[in-house]
């Protein structure tokens, strides 16, 4: 499939904290208002055998980065992740998350949908904020719906709760919206904007 900036898509997942606190509405609604149109959408029950395939342990480098950035953030704390935890291998760490974040996407229904739009990665993204919500900044989504820290997760040995799933790159949204959506499940129309916006 050739890319073509002015028209991406982005698979986005409202999960389990977003649900769970009634804020799906409002989160979709700042996407409907910035110009991003849904083109498939729907509440499901996230399987082990998805979650393990949308989170690939695979992806190395990403695994040992959510370590990465435990580790910094309990040394800030002055906490040793070998105390909690028994190990300060990023990888081993890392993959401790990850298992936290399999089980945190299976505690209720999610909401997944593809949102299309010019460079549409890279704008959910800007919406979204920091992965850490205490580090995104006000304003975006998760800096204004959270304030969840590695330090908060951690402790409790869970993943952070940041609202909002959202593919990081054209990369991981060509990878991820497939795993979710059937392709004659994805539509195509126009919406009013468009000419207003983008003509
Ligand atoms: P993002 O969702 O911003 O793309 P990542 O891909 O790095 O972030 O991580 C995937 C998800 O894993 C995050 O959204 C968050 O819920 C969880 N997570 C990431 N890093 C940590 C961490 N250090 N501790 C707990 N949970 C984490
Ligand atoms: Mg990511």
């Amino acid at each position: 499939m050739k890319h073509d900036p002015a028209k991406e898509q982005t698979l986005v997942v409202l999960k389990p904290d977003a649900v769970l606190r009634g804020v799906s509405g409002e989160i979709i609604t700042r996407f409907e208002k910035v110009g991003l149109k849904i083109v498939a959408m729907r509440m499901l029950d996230v399987t082990k055998e998805l979650a393990e395939k949308h989170y690939p342990v695979s992806r190395e480098e990403w695994v040992r980065m959510m370590g990465e950035k435990t580790l910094e953030n309990y040394e800030k704390y002055g906490i040793s992740a070998k105390e909690r935890h028994g190990t300060e291998d990023t990888l081993e760490l890392g993959k401790m998350i990850r298992e936290w974040l399999i089980e945190y996407m299976q505690e209720s229904p999610v909401i997944a949908m593809v949102l299309e739009g010019p460079h549409a990665c890279e704008l959910v993204r800007k919406m979204l904020g920091h992965t850490l919500p205490l580090l995104a900044a006000p304003g975006t989504i998760r800096g204004d719906y959270a304030y969840d820290s590695s330090y908060l997760a951690n402790k409790s040995a869970r993943a952070i709760k940041n609202l909002v799933h959202a593919s990081g790159t054209v990369e991981e949204a060509m990878y991820e919206i497939p795993l979710w959506f059937d392709k004659s499940h994805i539509f195509s129309y126009t919406r009013v904007e468009e000419k207003v916006m983008q003509e």
